[in-house]
């Protein structure tokens, strides 16, 4: 799989996101009907793929029939100048959706990532995330109105009287964090979750709560889930993982103490394990953690190799 430069799939920084062209629908409405911009549908959360697995991309002047039955065409950005939208065919009973896209299957692009540049494998992650979000928020929660997209599909705002409420995509923050055992020899701590598969072990992670700092929410799920309190918790990279809406924030953390206490809930077993073990599960083809997730990537950077 090939990734971004830190070799974690989904950023990386593709598209120029041009915000401050967002908020002219003239600009937008000439890209809608300008030969050099491209449309990519999607359909409840799916990519669309032609029978080779190519993914769908067509001319926007090309593409009118599909913009017209679109739930929702958001601007994504500008690739090397040239307009990128998504469309949003989720309303559509899916042999519809695929004959307006020219496709022949909607496929996730978790499925796919394995055979996408780094670029289509963002941008595709970047669409299904914010096409998600405006089919959660079509009802202000303030006063029951319908909303509407503004913004090129980067906000949208509650048409009701006397509301007017401004709505910006949300992002869920979670960590997850690769924990150090104390002293020698040098061990990682890995967790086996609740319906994981036997012999399926990985690190550990938890959505940051109201009111806590990424550190705190790091100390909080490692107490909880595995009792482990840690003593140094340093920040190693993020990774943007909109299925729907999260941002994963990747620590390494030092425990205090060897003592592992699973809550048994979301967590059933934990254990320390040296390098030399897990190079051996590698090496017998057992992988550590999606091939595409930070999870991998923290493990491989533990290893300091490429797993
Ligand atoms: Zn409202």
């Amino acid at each position: 799989m090939r990734t971004d430069e830190q070799g974690l799939a989904y950023g990386g920084g593709w598209l120029d996101r041009a915000a401050g062209l967002r908020t002219d629908p003239g600009w937008i409405a000439a890209r809608l009907t300008d030969r050099e911009s491209v449309v990519l549908p999607l359909w409840r959360d799916r990519c669309l793929v032609s029978a080779d697995r190519v993914l769908v991309r067509p001319a926007a002047v090309d593409a009118a029939e599909l913009l017209a039955a679109a739930d929702e065409t958001i601007f994504l950005g500008l690739d090397a100048g040239r307009a990128v939208f998504a469309a949003d065919l989720s309303g559509r009973p899916e042999r519809e959706a695929l004959a307006l896209a020219g496709a022949t299957e909607p496929v996730d692009v978790r499925a796919l990532v394995g055979g996408l540049t780094p670029a289509e494998a963002a941008v595709q992650a970047y669409a299904k995330g914010l096409l998600h979000w405006h089919r959660g928020q079509r009802y202000c929660g303030g006063c029951g109105a319908l909303t509407a997209a503004g913004d090129g599909g980067h906000t949208r705002s509650c048409t009701g009287a006397d509301c007017g409420r401004l709505l910006f995509p949300r992002i869920e923050p979670a960590i997850i964090v690769l924990v150090e055992a104390p002293g020698e020899p040098e061990r990682c701590l890995l967790a086996r979750h609740r319906g994981a598969p036997e012999g399926s072990w990985s690190t550990l992670a938890g959505f940051v709560e109201v009111g806590e700092s990424l550190e705190d929410a790091v100390r909080r799920e490692l107490a909880e889930e595995a009792g482990v309190t840690v003593a140094e918790v340093s920040y190693q990279g993020s990774q943007a993982w909109p299925f729907p809406a999260g941002l994963m924030v990747g620590f390494r953390a030092t425990a205090a103490s060897m003592e592992v206490r699973v809550d048994g809930e979301e967590v059933v077993d934990a254990r320390w394990f040296t390098r030399q073990e897990l190079r051996a599960r590698v090496a017998d083809g057992r992988p550590l953690g999606r091939i595409d997730s930070i999870d991998h990537h923290l493990l491989g950077s533990w290893l300091d190799r490429a797993i």
